[in-house]
């Protein structure tokens, strides 16, 4: 069984106020197309990405840039909706008992377990929408202002994709509907038509759709308080001490009779503090970005390292939220130096001072540490994705 998805992304910008089309503006760094195509990639076979010609280049480059590689086609939007999923679903081939998932790309904020929920219902039921209960009092309204009737509210559900449908039941549905000349607001809406019964299950209430800028907002916040939006790395580094070098740890030049022996500067917090960095956004480490073989970084101070590094973070969409850094030296003493580190760290990086911990232990001269061989570095930060803070 096979699953195929239809992703309605020919939405304009018009009541988001843009120029461009809505699903190619970023929310927290990613754009909206992106959200809705990588939250399918796990379940879909197949995505038809229905949209308009013009805005195909745009949508392939955003595809390459994120790096997601997934079995994907074009379909051509059409003039309504429903003559949109119909081309989509022209588009494939799928064998009577395959899925099929229709989803508006807007809803950017679709969760692995809502689209897991609605394939289960989908397999045993041949359909599945999901639904919110209604909340509020809905009336009926005629075209003179007057109300006619007030539903039951706890009949009334809000309706969100992605619908999924048996694909022996929607295809010959929409090719009837097609023909018939119905046009509905949503997929299920065909099969009511044709009394088809249709299966709501519990949607999801971060699920919303972009419409106007106000739920550009929303959809924000909801990012900002998704664990997934948030990320830890960490970083380790070790250098040896020895005579005729300076000692020079978070940017602080300390007065010393050894120093540590590098490439650069040698500053071993900073290293593991940039190692951190790019390892929560799995974007490799210090190594491959500054090699103790390039004559340009030999002698660097490693404060511009790290002012590099931030750029780096920030080129891909990421900030970093804190950092927390343990320095593991026998001697000099360090705690008067900690002040004037860590504000060299939140000026490179421009965050704020309170944002920065610096920590110095020793290791009751026990390993190499303790025998003052050599001084190494733990650190731990949070980055965030970019317009999240
Ligand atoms: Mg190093």
């Amino acid at each position: 069984m096979n699953k195929f998805v239809i992703m309605l992304a020919g939405g304009r910008g018009e009541r988001m106020g843009l120029s461009i089309n809505k699903i190619l503006m970023p929310v927290c760094g990613k754009s909206v197309i992106i959200r809705s195509l990588s939250a399918f990639i796990p379940y879909a076979d197949k995505t038809v990405i229905v949209s308009r010609p013009e805005d195909r280049p745009a949508i392939i480059s955003e595809i390459e840039r994120n790096g997601l590689s997934f079995p994907f086609i074009f379909a051509d939007g059409g003039p309504s909706r429903q003559k949109s999923v119909l081309n989509g679903l022209q588009s494939i081939n799928p064998d009577p008992d395959d899925i099929i998932l229709i989803h508006d790309a807007a809803r950017c904020l679709v969760s692995g377990d809502l689209i897991e929920r609605i394939i289960k219902s989908a397999k045993e039921y041949g359909t599945g929408i999901p639904g919110i209960p209604a909340v509020s009092t809905f009336k009926v309204v005629d075209s003179s202002s007057f109300v006619t009737s007030t539903p039951k509210r706890s009949t009334l559900y809000e309706i969100q994709t992605p619908q999924g449908f048996s694909s022996h039941i929607i295809i010959p549905a929409s090719l009837q509907a097609s023909e018939d000349g119905i046009e509905c607001t949503d997929d299920a809406g065909i099969l009511e038509y044709y009394n088809i019964p249709v299966r709501v299950i519990l949607g999801d209430t971060s699920n919303i759709k972009l419409t106007e800028p106000g739920d550009l907002i929303r959809a924000q916040s909801v990012l900002k308080g998704d664990a997934t939006a948030l990320r830890i790395g960490m970083g380790y580094d070790v250098h040896r001490l020895v005579p005729e070098r300076k000692l020079i740890l978070c940017g602080v030049e300390i007065p010393f009779e050894l120093g540590l022996l590098g490439h650069s500067d040698a500053d071993v917090a900073l290293h593991a503090l940039m190692d951190a960095m790019l390892g929560a956004c799995a974007l490799g480490d210090i190594g491959s970005y500054f090699p103790d073989t390039d004559e340009q970084f030999r002698g660097i101070s490693s404060v511009i390292l790290l002012q590099k590094t931030a750029q780096i973070l920030n080129d891909n969409g990421y900030n970093l939220f804190n950092a927390d850094i343990t320095i593991t030296a026998q001697r000099p003493k360090l705690l008067s130096f900690i002040p004037h580190m860590k504000e060299n760290i939140a000026n490179a990086v421009g965050i704020p001072v309170d944002r920065i911990s610096v920590k110095a232990t020793t290791t009751e001269k026990l390993g190499f540490e303790g025998r003052m061989e050599g001084i190494s570095s733990y650190a731990v930060c949070t980055v965030v994705e970019k317009n999240c803070i």
